[in-house]
């Protein structure tokens, strides 16, 4: 064959049309063909990906889903179910074809209130976990309203697009926590007498991502500025879910309720109350009157609350969930060769300690430190192969150890 008559073997193109003309051993292909067949590649690829992230997000059934989370958290059964199904359904929406009745599913972000050290994060981070799906845990205290001194809101998703090592699809099908969603409320009744930056500037900001919106994000953070690359991400299928602790919150539940009370029989409805788990009654109302607009609480339809830790959940917590705290020191003594026990009666008492200090969930992992540091630090390099704990020898500890300055702080 003469050189000018050599084609390109795709679209038949002869050469001096072509820039380029690649031989391979029977056939030609030119610059154009490689470009379009590159441009198929690479959607199959992204396509292969999305068929990918469906089959890594495993959805489970919402009795399923409660069970992974009865094996990390003690109790809060009320919440397990609610935000069972919440997911169920959130991921249910997504996972969904497009179809063409004008049913839209809405989005079911979830609001958590319950005292700090209740298991508000460990929830989160368990539904993410069985889930698949990245997680950014943000603080709701550092956001303020574009143009102040502090963050933006975007910078959430910057958190959650490094939590999905910058896979944007990842991303989009994440969840964010909002922790300290009760620190942006709004203080006072009165709106309009002073202008409330730190509070319902952000919650403005908030609502559209809560609903779901393309938001230009700074992949790297920071604030925004006009020559900054950056990566769209669609907040459609990300589930948000709040947590906070509402301090105060229970006065406005007691005077609802107290109020309702006239109106029906009084001395029933006192005999029904818990009083000592006001946040059993919450309803969206409540949230509004402590100070969330009420946009915000309509994004985040699905509320929940937290129950107050007792002393018998505070002991469960210690020795029942699959990586209770016990079993992590259990194992670490044991990658030493110690063998590690610890009595009833010490876990009682660390449970009351606990408790006598105000610490909460939270303050388990502290005192579980204070009387095992030495040991920890000992044991490795003495012959000692095994690590009994009873009460009087975490008596002995406590009463040594800084910690029981808390006790007067508190
Ligand atoms: P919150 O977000 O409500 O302030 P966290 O989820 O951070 O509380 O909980 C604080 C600590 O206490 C975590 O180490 C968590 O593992 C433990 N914890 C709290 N509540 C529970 C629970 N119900 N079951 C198991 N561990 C819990």
């Amino acid at each position: 064959m003469a050189k000018e008559e050599l084609e390109c073997s795709f679209c038949g193109r002869k050469k001096p049309e072509t820039s380029l003309l690649i031989a391979g051993l029977d056939a030609h292909i030119c610059d154009r063909c490689i470009e379009q067949a590159h441009g198929i590649v690479l959607e199959e690829a992204k396509d292969t990906d999305k068929k990918g992230l469906n089959s890594d997000l495993t959805l489970k059934k919402p009795k399923e889903i409660k069970d992974f989370l009865d094996e990390y958290i003690i109790g809060q059964d009320f919440t397990k179910k609610v935000m069972a199904v919440a997911v169920y359904n959130h991921y249910k929406r997504l996972l969904q074809p497009e179809s063409d009745d004008d049913i839209e599913i809405q989005k079911s972000n979830i609001v958590m209130v319950g005292q700090t050290g209740t298991g508000k994060t460990l929830m989160a981070k368990t539904i993410a976990k069985m889930l698949n799906v990245p997680l950014a845990i943000v603080d709701a205290t550092v956001l303020t309203e574009a143009g102040y001194v502090g963050e933006d809101v975007e910078s959430i998703l910057t958190r959650l697009l490094q939590a999905a090592d910058y896979n944007l699809e990842k991303a989009e099908r994440g969840i964010v926590f909002i922790d300290e969603i009760d620190k942006i409320a709004r203080k006072g009744d009165n709106p309009s007498i002073t202008r409330d930056v730190s509070g319902e500037g952000v919650q403005q900001a908030l609502l559209k991502l809560l609903e779901g919106t393309v938001v230009n994000v700074p992949p790297k953070g920071g604030r925004k500025h006009p020559d900054q690359k950056f990566i769209e991400v669609n907040t459609e299928h990300i589930l948000f879910i709040a947590g906070g602790a509402f301090d105060g919150i229970d006065r406005v539940i007691s005077k609802r309720l107290n109020m309702q009370a006239v109106g029906f029989s009084a001395s029933k409805s006192d005999d029904v109350i818990e009083r000592d788990n006001l946040l059993k009654y919450i309803i969206p109302k409540d949230l509004k009157d402590f100070g969330l607009i009420p946009e915000i609480i309509g994004r985040l339809p699905v509320l929940t609350h937290m129950d107050p830790l007792d002393a018998a959940t505070l002991r469960a917590i210690l020795t029942e969930p699959k990586n209770a705290i016990i079993k992590q020191y259990e194992k670490l003594f044991h990658m030493d060769d110690i063998e590690f026990e610890i009595t009833s009666g010490a876990l009682n008492y660390i449970v009351e300690k606990a408790i006598e200090y105000k610490l909460g969930a939270r303050g388990l992992r502290s005192l579980c430190e204070a009387i095992f540091t030495d040991a920890m630090f000992d044991l490795p390099s003495s012959d000692i192969s095994s690590f009994k704990v009873d009460k009087e020898y975490a008596e002995f500890k406590l009463e040594k150890s800084t910690i029981k300055k808390l006790k007067a702080v508190s």
